[in-house]
């Protein structure tokens, strides 16, 4: 028996080349994953030595798979099929972020499928510089907590919040203390931003890991928070912070419910793409779950990308062979009473933080 057999027609993949047989399998025109990098030549050169050292904040060793150009990642997402992706850049230290964000921003002009993405860091004159990125065209924000090492609720930042939720913009918020915790990560610290800032589109990355069910919570309670599922799922990930198999209904759910979206971390990953995405098959939440987090979700909250001619022709064919339907049904709006109750459960967890 084929263990990764999950379900008729899907197969997790097992290296990076079945990737496009799992998509079309899903009936989908490709995938969206919301959350990768693509930084600066110098600043990545960095991130990997960083990483190559096991440095502080990981906890562990680190080995990055992709240690390839920008050009070749950008063809190897492609050739995937990924048609949608991010360049998340972040800053840890004041005077950094405006320049970061003219080179993701022109890189986001130069790549078809990648979101325009910026990101931001308390200093005097924050407010205007996120004006100005999202005059720019910024569709997506990132922010880490634990590297950057500042509080979400800086008051300096409080203008940015306000005004990135008024936009309805994005902003992807490393908040969970994995791999290591900071005084500025859990769900406290950007759980009192939220509830300050309670219409911010917030996606929770790393699905908040290690405290799952808490960030879990703050996706159900608030209506513009959602989870990327970045390395988590992955053999990696599991031995680092796994998630609780009893979260699992309500995963289930909030990716139902538009909540639960693609993330990767590529190319800062220790194993192949596809880990990931056999990570999300292994789960058995079902091929409409799958469908939701890998395109039908990122693809309502960001619009569909542009797909090239040959992407839209696999779509069709793949449409046509399973005798579906060309357009989906949205993303169901409420979370099931079967969710509401675990999550009532969760909540009587205490509310950690490292500060
Ligand atoms: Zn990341």
């Amino acid at each position: 028996m084929r263990l990764n057999r999950v379900m008729s027609g899907v197969r997790a993949p097992e290296e990076d080349a079945d990737v496009p047989a799992f998509w079309r399998g899903l009936g989908v025109p490709g995938l969206a994953d919301i959350h990768t990098h693509f930084l600066p030549p110098r600043m990545l050169r960095r991130v990997w030595e960083y990483f190559d050292a096991a440095g502080p904040l990981l906890g562990r060793s680190w080995p990055i798979r992709y240690k390839w150009s920008d050009v070749e990642r950008v063809a190897h997402l492609r050739a995937m099929g990924v048609r949608m992706f991010s360049a998340l850049a972040y800053a840890h230290r004041p005077g950094m972020a405006a320049d970061l964000n003219a080179w993701t921003m022109a890189f986001a002009r130069d790549t078809p499928g990648c979101l325009p993405s910026a990101t931001f860091y308390p200093e005097p004159g924050v407010t205007g510089h996120v004006r100005d990125a999202l005059d720019a065209g910024a569709r997506i924000f990132k922010v880490h907590l634990q590297v950057g090492g500042f509080s979400p609720a800086d008051p300096r930042l409080d203008g940015v919040w306000g005004l990135l939720a008024e936009a309805g913009v994005p902003v992807v918020v490393h908040a969970g203390h994995a791999p290591v915790g900071t005084g500025h990560t859990g769900p406290g610290p950007f759980g009192a931003v939220l509830a300050r800032h309670r219409r911010l589109a917030a996606i929770i990355a790393h699905m908040g890991a290690p405290d799952y069910e808490d960030f879990l919570r703050l996706a159900a309670d608030y209506e513009r928070v959602a989870l990327d599922t970045t390395m988590i799922f992955t053999d990696f990930f599991d031995k680092l912070a796994p998630f609780p198999a009893a979260a699992l209904p309500v995963a289930r759910d909030l990716g139902l419910a538009g909540k639960v979206l693609l993330g990767s971390d590529f190319p800062n990953i220790p194993y192949p793409y596809a880990r990931q995405l056999a990570g999300l098959a292994r789960l058995g939440l079902g091929e409409e779950w799958l469908r939701a987090v890998c395109w039908d979700n990122p693809v309502a909250l960001f619009g569909a990308p542009a797909l090239a001619e040959s992407a839209a022709r696999d779509s069709r064919s793949v449409t046509r062979s399973r005798g579906r339907a060309g357009v989906r049904r949205p993303p169901r709006p409420v979370i099931s009473s079967l969710a509401a109750r675990a999550l009532t459960t969760a909540s009587s967890v205490a509310w950690t933080t490292a500060s």
